[in-house]
């Protein structure tokens, strides 16, 4: 049976929703606004933020020719001081066009997960490790406000994954609601941004806010730490655009890069497992510098004969990642909320093994911005 998916609903996410960018005013579109006036509007206010964002990422005239793909990067490249954030709002959304949408799981994985491309013209740019806010059609059925913004962690580097700089790539899961009494899918109680999202067609728009987040940057300004990626599900998205950055692009980042990026994904099945044509290319051409660990809970076993959760596959080498984390690694988890606790168990086992006071260790490394969570 599948396991059901409980209500997560947007209210619920409220706090982590975008602050206001006081960089930008409080312009905010007209309150009768219609998708079709709404394109016309953004379309301007898009070319006035350009002109702010042309100062914060530097244009394609400006690339330093010696990267392929150089055009977006800041200056220094690691310098974060300028990073585009909550550019645009609820109020005054931008308008995206989708490019593709396709199905990415296999038919025996536990749902759905779609990848949405769409395009933002060069007009929305972001970078790795932060997400896109979408405003689905409609209505909220409970309080008859229009549908409230949900966010999706974006899935491609700052160049897109056809590297023009003007597409965006989600990972989204269909949301469903599976009734243990009818033992069925209610289709009354299916998510609907999500279920939206991986039903759009080429060419249709779609309304977003963002970007929004800094909480899972690389850290660009010390190329030799090691980056360790936990991701459960479609908390794969952020950890792609890493790996995207680090083995795909020809970036100064990707150049400078000396350490470890390690990733360990956690899905329910074989067929759940996403993007993995793209993990076995790192594996072939870039040995030693990337490692990947996958976690399949229906198909292994971890060392107590149970599930094979990511937490379990981190333990095996809970030892040497402690190591790693004392001496400067970045670790980076995303996914379903439930992964933390095993994940935060398996390290103070470690440090209590070690003698060191765990939650001293954990400050630590928060003060130190080496850890890095996204759950949901
Ligand atoms: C920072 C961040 C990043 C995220 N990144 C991603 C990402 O990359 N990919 C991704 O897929 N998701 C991501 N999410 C989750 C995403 O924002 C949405 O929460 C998710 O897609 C569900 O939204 P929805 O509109 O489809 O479901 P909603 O309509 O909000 O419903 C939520 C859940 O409640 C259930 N439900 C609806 N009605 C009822 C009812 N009457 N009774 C019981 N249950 C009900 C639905 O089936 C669904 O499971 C992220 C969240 C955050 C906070």
């Amino acid at each position: 049976m599948l396991p059901l998916l409980l209500a997560l609903s947007a209210s619920a996410f409220a706090p982590m929703l975008p602050a206001p960018n006081p960089m930008l005013g409080s312009r905010a579109a007209p309150p009768e606004m219609v998708l079709g006036k709404a394109v016309t509007w953004v379309r301007q206010k898009a070319s006035c933020i350009k002109q702010k964002i042309g100062r914060v990422v530097p244009s394609r005239e400006a690339a330093p020719a010696k990267f392929a793909q150089g055009f977006l990067e800041f200056d220094p490249y690691f310098d974060k001081t300028n990073l585009p954030k909550n550019t645009f709002k609820a109020k005054a959304p931008f308008v995206a066009k989708v490019i593709s949408t396709k199905k990415i799981s296999g038919p025996k994985a536990n749902g759905e997960t779609w990848d949405v491309v769409l395009s933002h013209g060069g007009d929305m740019p972001y970078i790795e490790g932060q997400s896109y806010g979408v405003i689905p059609p409609g209505v909220n059925p409970k309080n008859g406000k229009p549908n409230s913004v949900r966010l999706y962690s974006i899935a491609s580097s700052r160049y897109g994954d056809d590297m023009t700089g003007k597409t965006t790539t989600l990972c989204v899961k269909r949301a469903l609601y599976w009734d243990p009494e009818l033992k069925a899918f209610d289709p009354a109680k299916k998510g609907i941004c999500s279920n939206y999202l991986c039903d759009l067609k080429p060419g249709d728009e779609v309304l977003l806010t963002g970007p929004a987040g800094d909480v899972m940057l690389l850290p660009e300004e010390n190329p030799n730490a090691d980056i360790i990626m936990l991701a459960t599900g479609t908390g794969i998205a952020p950890m792609r655009t890493f790996l995207r950055r680090l083995f795909f692009e020809d970036t100064p980042y990707a150049r400078d890069f000396k350490g470890l990026a390690w990733l360990f994904f956690g899905v329910y099945n074989s067929d759940a497992l996403l993007y993995e044509d793209e993990w076995q290319t790192i594996l072939k051409k870039h040995p030693g510098r990337f490692r990947y660990d996958k976690a399949i809970s229906e198909e292994m076993k971890n060392k107590d004969g149970g599930n094979m959760f990511v937490q379990h596959k981190m333990e095996e080498y809970a030892d040497e990642i402690f190591d790693r984390l004392e001496k400067g690694a970045h670790m980076y988890l995303c996914g379903l909320r439930g992964m933390l606790p095993g994940v935060q168990e398996s390290l103070k086992k470690v440090a209590e093994a070690k003698g060191i006071d765990y939650d001293e260790f954990l400050k630590n490394l928060k003060e130190k911005g080496q850890w890095h969570v996204e759950v949901y």
